[in-house]
């Protein structure tokens, strides 16, 4: 029998398999895509988000742990549990060592990144690299990998883990193991639990059927789905997730970060009443790019237009698809399909409404707008320097937060009560720590603590202690 059984194929798995191997465990990894799809949404990912007292690197400056948190508790307004939020931001200031000794590598932020370079420590290659690594490093240390290993179901005795059921249909298997991880990510990628979650809006639509997920088709959430139903306990809520302003033109899955419109700031965004909705400058991009999915979300069909005039190109990070051009205000109303007369109602009224100011965009600026609903509160400047560009923009969806409750050593809860040998890492439990919001890179820096802690202890409930983890580290 296998020591440690990881359910899953993405950085919080992988990281736990790497740890309990490393404390001696065997170790078996069951990923349900295919070899060539195989990392899920971490494939994707481009950094990390780190505390550091002084310049590391490939960081700058300092981000200290205080930072951190305020920051988190900022974006989460305070739906955290900071005793696990903590302790994630300060594994971020640890954890980098180990995974460059499993071959990930840093790169420093990248022009256009959305001022992290003080904040989040990129992967060179990105997401892709980081998790080849990662299974290059678990092969050779011996840890086993199947592909196409969906897993149903597990059995459960009073709380604890027995076996795993993985196949398909017409073939069925059950892997016993000592103990096990489930890593397997959200239910972002199940469209029915999507729409059910959502419901119907006041406009009748189904708002999730707008949706486009970001990252990988696979993470379909059905172990979660079966742990709620076994009785696990539950944090967060259905319909809190990690939601970006996407190219309407994406493919529904693995658009990836090409697709993400990061301009809202510089100009103006209109729904499809050619109305404004919300402020686009009130904070720092990495701060407020994670809401713009779900304000998107809450307008009539769920769909959006980012507008920037000249001044704007060269800020911000190229989409893959270029927007649409146009060297007129009313003529880009009419390339968008917008009502133009309401469109130039709206930027009008922008226009007037913008104060001088000195804009910078590295810091909260006093360019704003007075006597407008809603305000500009930075970076707004008149839309006045053709060509005029815009961008249609739906929900994308990231991540979902609705995840199985944890402790501090990642034990997954029956009725208050911890399991013995069943954790549960990543995406599965980081709405623990993200109630709702999201602040560039706290992701992977959820991932990478808890899967190693699940990693690390669920080895240690195997009969591999954690001070012998300790020693495979020193
Ligand atoms: C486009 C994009 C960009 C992102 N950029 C960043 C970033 O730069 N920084 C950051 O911090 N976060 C980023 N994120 C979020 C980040 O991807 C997640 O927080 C993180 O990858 C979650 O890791 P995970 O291991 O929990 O999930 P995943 O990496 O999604 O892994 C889940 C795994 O479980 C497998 N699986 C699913 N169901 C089953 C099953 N039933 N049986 C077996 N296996 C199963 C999947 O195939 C997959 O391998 C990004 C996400 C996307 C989509």
């Amino acid at each position: 029998m296998v020591d440690v059984l990881v359910i899953g194929g993405g950085n919080a798995a992988l990281c736990a398999a790497l740890m309990a191997r490393e404390a001696g465990a065997s170790v078996l990894l069951l990923e349900r895509s295919p070899r060539e799809w195989r990392g899920g949404n971490s494939q994707h990912t481009r950094n990390l988000r780190c505390m550091h007292d002084a310049p590391q690197d490939v960081l700058v400056e300092a981000y200290s742990e205080e930072e951190f948190w305020q920051d988190l508790l900022k974006v989460t307004g305070g739906k955290t549990n900071e005793e696990l939020a903590r302790m994630a931001i300060r594994a971020s200031s640890t954890c980098r060592p180990w995974m460059v000794r499993h071959g990930v590598r840093f790169q420093p932020s990248l022009s256009g990144a959305l001022h992290t370079a003080r904040t989040n420590a990129f992967f060179m290659g990105g997401g892709k690299a980081l998790v080849n690594a990662y299974y290059r490093s678990a092969e050779a240390l011996g840890v086993q990998v199947r592909y196409d290993s969906p897993v149903q179901h597990i059995e459960l005795r009073e709380g604890e883990f027995v076996a795993a059921w993985t196949g398909s249909a017409g073939s069925q298997e059950r892997i016993e193991a000592r103990t096990c991880v489930l890593a397997a990510g959200g239910f972002e990628s199940n469209r029915e639990w999507l729409r059910e979650a959502w419901g119907v809006d006041e406009h009748g639509d189904h708002p999730a059927d707008n949706f486009l997920i970001r990252g990988t088709r696979y993470n379909t959430g059905e172990l979660l789905r079966f742990m709620l139903d076994a009785g696990a306990d539950a944090v967060g809520d259905a319909t809190q997730a990690h939601m970006v302003a996407i190219d309407a033109r994406a493919p529904l899955y693995d658009g990836g970060i090409c697709t993400r419109i990061d301009c809202v700031s510089l100009g103006v965004v209109v729904n499809r009443q050619a109305r404004r909705f919300y402020d686009e400058g009130e904070d720092f991009w990495p701060k407020r790019y994670a809401i713009w999915g779900r304000l998107v979300a809450k307008q009539p069909g769920q769909i959006a237009y980012s507008i920037i005039d000249a001044k704007a190109v060269g800020r911000f990070m190229p989409p893959v698809f270029p927007g649409v051009r146009a060297d007129t205000l009313p003529e880009l109303a009419r390339a968008l399909k917008l009502d133009e007369s309401t469109f130039m109602q709206t930027v009008v009224a922008y226009n007037a409404a913008c104060r001088p100011g000195q804009f910078d965009h590295t810091r909260l600026d006093d360019c704003r707008t007075e006597g407008l609903t809603p305000a500009k509160t930075h970076w707004a400047r008149p839309l006045d320097t053709p060509p005029f560009y815009g961008y249609p923009v739906r929900p994308g969806i990231t991540f979902t937060y609705l995840g199985l409750k944890v402790d501090k050593a990642s034990r997954v809860h029956f009725g208050g009560r911890p399991s013995r040998n069943l954790f549960v890492a990543g995406e599965m439990m980081a709405g623990n720590v993200l109630g709702q919001g999201y602040t560039a890179g706290v992701g992977m820096s959820i991932g990478t603590a808890f899967g190693r802690i699940a990693g690390t202890q669920a080895a240690a409930a195997a009969g591999f202690t954690q001070q012998e983890a300790a020693l495979a580290h020193a």
